[in-house]
């Protein structure tokens, strides 16, 4: 009988992987593109060719489906490459629903695939719980979210939102990647298909660039999404899959020392003169910290922003004077990173000119503190 393993011990031990030749319990690095045929013309493995996978990304593929409790896995080179497989499948005609305010990338290039496909395309106000109810169609095919939004980190209720899309026969898909499936697992709160960037708390050391999907279910959809991803050439190279596999195994770990820093920083800030307010899902006094709860059952993550008592050009000075946290795009890393997202997102962003966001990596919390209450000094 096999073992019960927690999802800690599936990703510390590379999902129990011990090689049946040598004995070696790292999975190694298939660089192979062709698969060999035996006499009867049969495949040996499960793949022919490389652009259909390879041996590493299906190890990476098995894991990351046990973690998020979804049927299948599919990896592909980018988080946005595998974002891309999803809206591929959109009809002329149907209806895309988005929150206002969410991942920057992904926004733009739904508005890019609408315009140019005769696909509808509206956002609704993810801090208003019932504006994503009121602004379903008839036609709606696809509701994407992600839980908590990123920058404002607005809290969406899945379960309400998987309700309102399955009513008329949509999908909902959730971006997780700022809350992964160590605290937060979208399909069990009815979603249908889950997204990650890998490049982020998954892979955690700023060193791999790569999506996942995750299906609850092996539909036609899914099937559709695999020759996209086969065919458009967008899968994830084997060297990254192995880094993938490798930074996992410490993503618990990790994760908890982000979210507890996280934490101390959001309630020794929330109450400084030179804040406005500190927006984390994990402080008691954020609006919907109720249905955070029930859905990041382990933690709130790194993810967190403040509204500095100031203008842009304050907060980006801010931003400036840090001395410990990098300025840099990106998050999730083991490295605390700190951006200006109205800088970066251009005149079409929804952000706050006010808020700095930061990620918060897995440095001695003090250290952090200290940083953040010297720069917040460069506002005077
Ligand atoms: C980074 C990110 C993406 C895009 O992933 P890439 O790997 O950069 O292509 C999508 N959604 C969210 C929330 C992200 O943070």
């Amino acid at each position: 009988m096999e073992a019960r393993r927690s999802d800690t011990t599936i990703v510390v031990q590379s999902d129990h992987f011990i090689d049946e030749k040598t004995g070696a319990v790292v999975p190694p690095i298939h660089t192979s593109t062709t698969f060999a045929r035996d006499e009867n013309y049969e495949l040996i493995g499960e793949i022919r060719y490389g652009r259909y996978g390879n041996p590493t990304c299906i190890q990476a593929e098995n894991m990351l489906a046990k973690l998020d409790g979804g049927k299948q896995a599919r990896i592909f080179g980018s988080g946005l490459a595998a974002c891309t497989a999803v809206f591929e499948t959109l009809r002329s005609g149907q209806h895309i629903l988005a929150p206002k305010v969410m991942y920057h990338g992904a926004q733009k290039w739904m508005r890019r695939i609408a315009d140019r496909r005769g696909i509808e395309l509206s956002f609704f106000d993810q801090a208003d719980p019932n504006a994503l109810r009121a602004s379903i169609r008839e036609n709606t095919a696809l509701l994407w979210i992600e839980s908590p939004v990123n920058p404002t980190w607005d809290v969406i209720d899945i379960a309400d939102a998987a309700a309102a899309v399955h009513a008329v026969g949509g999908i909902l898909c959730v971006d997780g990647s700022v809350s992964p499936p160590v605290t937060q697992k979208p399909l069990e709160h009815g979603a249908d298909i889950v997204f990650h960037s890998v490049s982020k708390y998954l892979n955690g050391h700023s060193d791999v660039l790569g999506g996942v999907l995750i299906t609850k279910e092996l539909d036609d959809r899914w099937e559709e999404i695999n020759v996209i991803r086969n065919l458009s050439g967008a899968v994830l190279g084997a060297f990254e899959a192995w880094l993938l596999i490798r930074g996992m195994r410490t993503l618990f770990v990790r994760f908890e020392r982000a979210s507890r820093n996280a934490l101390e920083i959001a309630r020794h800030f929330s109450s400084h003169p030179l804040i406005d307010a500190v927006l984390y899902p994990g402080l008691e006094s954020h609006p919907r910290h109720d249905v955070a709860k029930r859905q990041q059952t382990h933690g709130f993550g790194g993810m967190m922003s403040m509204l500095i008592k100031g203008n842009a050009e304050q907060a980006r000075k801010v931003c400036c004077a840090l001395n410990v946290i990098l300025i840099g795009a990106s998050l999730g890393g083991v490295e605390s990173l700190v951006e200006h997202r109205a800088s970066v997102e251009g005149p079409e962003s929804a952000v706050p000119h006010n808020l700095i966001r930061f990620s918060i990596g897995i440095e001695p919390v003090n250290e952090l503190i200290e940083d953040i209450e010297q720069a917040l000094k460069a506002i005077n």
